[in-house]
């Protein structure tokens, strides 16, 4: 048999596109590595899956932190996140909004998205167990082989994933099957992720759950667009603030740059230092007063480092209170490294998207083969964009399919 379309891979970005070609009667199967589909999806947002969020596509664009992000705007604009919420709906899944911007099933449970995805392809379309283990193409058919079988198709919608979380079935292979045609691909490399570093000899173990609200991230001196909270952790820095500023953490340790800083209060240096002038005559220790204005492990590491133990804060110095204040208003770190490409949320990399339709996610070189999701060069914050980005791309490439067949 000769299938009009053959998906591989069954996570968001597959399952949306058998949605897509089930509701236009295509002729298609998918095939999956794992004996079930959906597996990374069931992990994601702590096994709720923030699926979307209140974006507009304007906003949602500015929101990701690559070059290319433009590329993104057809797709958005046919289905994002308002059409997401809505495919829900139809399926029977409410979401629900979690301020500011976060969309999660009512259930919250991962479980009834992937059961939405799953709700309307029949049993026989999906083929589990199976691995992709090559495609080719000769003339207007592609042969695809996996570890059981050889299958025909007209069309092939590549969605397999990145590197992350390889246990999930996501390790590479789009990369891998792009190549063997010559399209151009990027390496992956982690985003979305913590960072292991360290602050002079101290270790951090003594910060470990320190956090700090919307505080704004400085690589090498330089102001990042970055602004949400971190949390210090045994090995080094993570929460929002460090998942959206990782990717850029890592190309500058690529070249050798391993400093960041960052505010350690709302406070900006004049009220910081009216603060100070207010408490003077203080008798009280330094730590006291400055544990009003910064976390109390922060301030116990500050005069530690500063030894300011002993010290009444009004015995300070001029020289004194300039050195407190850089510490609280540009707090340093150096980074040994980024968390490893298979531990990382989200990894960037894949299918280079200068090889790619934004219309339609058909490669350039070779028609008739599309490429879609995670496996693409995009990359996205945590709050609902990288699921987003799954499914738009793939309604995309999907709808571009059956309106070729329905030209035939
Ligand atoms: C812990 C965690 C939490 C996350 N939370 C969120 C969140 O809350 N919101 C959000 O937007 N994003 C979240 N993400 C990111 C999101 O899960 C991914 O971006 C998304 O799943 C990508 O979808 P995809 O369909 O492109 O790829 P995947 O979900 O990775 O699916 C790829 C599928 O292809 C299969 N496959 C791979 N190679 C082959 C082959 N050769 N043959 C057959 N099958 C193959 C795999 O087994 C897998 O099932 C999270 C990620 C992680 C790891």
């Amino acid at each position: 048999m000769i299938y009009q379309a053959i998906i591989i891979g069954g996570g968001p970005a597959g399952l949306m596109a058998a949605n897509v070609f089930n509701e236009n009667q295509i002729k298609y199967i998918l095939l999956e590595k794992n004996d079930k589909v959906g597996k990374k999806l069931l992990i994601t947002g702590g096994g709720r899956a923030n699926v979307t969020n209140t974006l507009s596509v304007q906003n949602f664009i500015d929101e990701l932190d690559f070059k290319h992000k433009k590329f993104l705007y057809p797709s958005l604009t046919k289905f994002g996140p308002l059409d997401i919420i809505d495919f829900f709906l139809s399926k029977g899944v409410k979401l629900k909004l979690e301020e500011p911007i976060k969309y999660f099933p009512e259930t919250n449970k991962s479980q009834s998205v992937l059961d939405a995805l799953l709700d309307s392809i029949p049993e026989n379309c999906i083929h589990l167990k199976e691995n992709v283990i090559s495609i080719e193409k000769d003339k207007s058919l592609f042969t695809i082989k996996t570890n059981k079988y050889a299958y025909q198709s007209e069309h092939i919608v590549v969605a397999t994933g990145s590197k992350s979380f390889p246990e999930t079935g996501s390790n590479g292979d789009g990369n891998a099957f792009a190549s063997k045609f010559g399209i151009a691909t990027k390496s992956f490399t982690p985003a979305e992720t913590s960072i292991y570093g360290y602050i002079d000899q101290i270790p951090y173990q003594s910060l470990k759950g320190t956090q700090i609200k919307d505080s704004i991230l400085y690589i090498n001196g330089k102001k990042t667009p970055f602004k949400d909270d971190l949390i210090f952790t045994h090995f080094g820095l993570s929460g929002p603030l460090i998942y959206k500023a990782s990717h850029r953490i890592y190309n500058v340790l690529k070249q050798g740059k391993r400093q960041i800083s960052f505010p350690l209060t709302k406070m900006n240096q004049s009220e910081i230092l009216a603060f100070f002038d207010k408490h003077k005559n203080e008798t009280k220790y330094v730590k006291n007063i400055l544990s009003s204005i910064i976390p109390n492990k922060l301030a116990s590491y500050i005069v530690d480092k500063s030894n300011y133990q002993e010290k009444a804060f009004n015995t300070l110095t001029k020289k004194d209170i300039q050195i407190l204040v850089e510490y609280i208003c540009d707090f340093k770190v150096n980074i040994s490294h980024v968390e490893d490409i298979k531990r990382a949320y989200v990894n960037a990399g894949g299918v280079d998207t200068k090889s790619i339709n934004p219309n339609s996610f058909q490669t350039n070189q070779v028609k008739n083969l599309y490429f879609v999701g995670e496996a693409i060069d995009i990359f996205g914050p945590i709050g609902g964009f990288n699921i987003t980005m799954a499914l738009s791309t793939a309604y995309s490439a999907a709808n571009d399919i059956v309106k070729k067949m329905k030209l035939k």
